[in-house]
């Protein structure tokens, strides 16, 4: 019997178990000097202003949404070729959400798609207010393309980088805001670095900023000069909005600047072995991952797909003959407008022509850095036998 490879998984040191103890036996397991030590990491590495810890990705994208005034009539568009939290979020604002399709190659939310939704969208009085980018498998979308939309039609942008902490975009490191107005990341243990759950809003938005720090933990102030009238003692807090308990615990955040110490040793590895599969599968009827010239990236996800007019077997036998050799191989990801919850919205098979057309040949092979070299051959072998090729 052999193990199961899964498409993703933690690495955890003794030195990150050892920071984790350190908390348990400190005075703080919660709001004490872990978070913002971990806040000021990541910060400093993304060359970011404000960096704001959370419980969750999910959490960070509720709190930018609500900081930038998504509300009841606005729309907020993605790609939907996501996890069904970026979509989320802005239905827990209550506001409106579609999808704009993909680009063939990236597979991230298309610039082309996106430009002309928006001139439809100009004329019939329905602009977006936020469009989320989300950097799938860590590749970053176009950010100048939709930036330079942004500023044509006035929507905000939030990235949704939850794949792609220590990649790069043009050079410089994803997370830093350059062209939006917040950026998401996620510390869910598949995810490139964990703080077993976890997320992080950055900006370099002062007022966005401390908005979001309100949201994040009750809309609860202890500062003077944001109150509404003079404090009643040295006790006193008051609550000028309805935040939520978002917060991340001291032990989360020690684990996450233990992880940030390996960050770049983790992306390098990831390439390595994205690398050793282009290679030992491109005489393969598949699709490996196209890399655009911009982009340095996280290289979460290794996503191929499958050329199925060019083999006997379809998209779903070989995925369960994979899975029947133990290769933990994951499809990434549904269009989320074909989940039930969504369809009960309106939204119609065929929506995102593109998107669908990924879904029915994508498959993540494993991927996280304490991969082998012998496990990849092993996921190799069996990708073979099960394309029968
Ligand atoms: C994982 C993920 C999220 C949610 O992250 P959590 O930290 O689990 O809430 C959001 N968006 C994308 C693209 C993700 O992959």
């Amino acid at each position: 019997m052999t193990a199961t490879i899964p498409y993703g998984r933690q690495d955890i040191s003794d030195a990150d178990i050892q920071a984790v103890v350190e908390v348990l036996r400190s005075d703080y397991l919660t709001q004490g000097p872990a978070v913002p030590a971990f806040e000021k990491s990541i910060a400093d590495y993304c060359n970011t202003q404000y960096a704001l810890a959370v419980n969750s990705a999910t959490s960070a994208l509720h709190i930018a949404c609500l900081a930038l005034g998504v509300g009841p009539g606005d729309s907020v568009w993605t790609s939907p070729i996501t996890f069904v939290a970026s979509a989320n979020c802005a239905l827990y604002c209550g506001a409106r959400i579609d999808f704009v399709d993909i680009d063939p190659r990236s597979y991230n939310l298309s610039v082309e798609r996106l430009a002309e939704k928006l001139l439809q969208a100009e004329q019939a009085g329905l602009l977006p207010k936020v469009v989320i980018p989300v950097h799938l498998c860590g590749q970053p979308c176009d950010m100048a393309g939709i930036h330079a939309l942004a500023q044509r039609y006035g929507f905000k942008i939030i990235e949704d980088a939850s794949h792609a902490i220590g990649g790069q975009y043009r050079g410089h490191p994803i997370g830093n805001c350059n062209y939006s107005d917040i950026t998401v990341f996620s510390f869910h243990p598949v995810k490139i670095i964990t703080t077993g759950e976890g997320g992080m809003a950055l900006t370099n938005d002062a007022q966005l900023a401390k908005r979001m720090q309100l949201l994040r933990s009750h809309g609860i102030t202890r500062e003077a000069n944001e109150m509404t009238q003079a404090s009643d003692g040295p006790w006193y807090y008051q609550q000028i909005e309805l935040g939520f308990n978002y917060r991340m615990t001291d032990l989360q955040a020690a684990l996450g600047i233990s992880q940030m110490h390996r960050l770049d040793e983790f992306i390098a590895r990831r390439h390595a072995l994205a690398e050793r599969y282009d290679n030992k599968l491109a005489a393969f009827p598949i699709v490996t991952p196209w890399q655009h010239p911009d982009s340095y990236s996280g290289r979460h996800l290794y996503v191929i797909r499958l050329k199925t007019d060019l083999i006997t077997k379809s998209h779903r036998e070989v995925f369960e003959a994979l899975r029947a050799a133990d290769i933990g191989v994951n499809v990434h990801y549904i269009p989320v407008y074909r989940q039930p919850y969504y369809e009960n919205l309106g939204f119609k098979p065929g929506h995102c022509p593109e998107a669908e057309h990924y879904y029915s040949e994508a498959i993540s092979l494993p991927m996280y850095p304490a991969l082998t070299e012998a496990q990849q051959d092993r996921v190799i072998a069996a990708l073979q036998k099960a394309m029968a090729i």
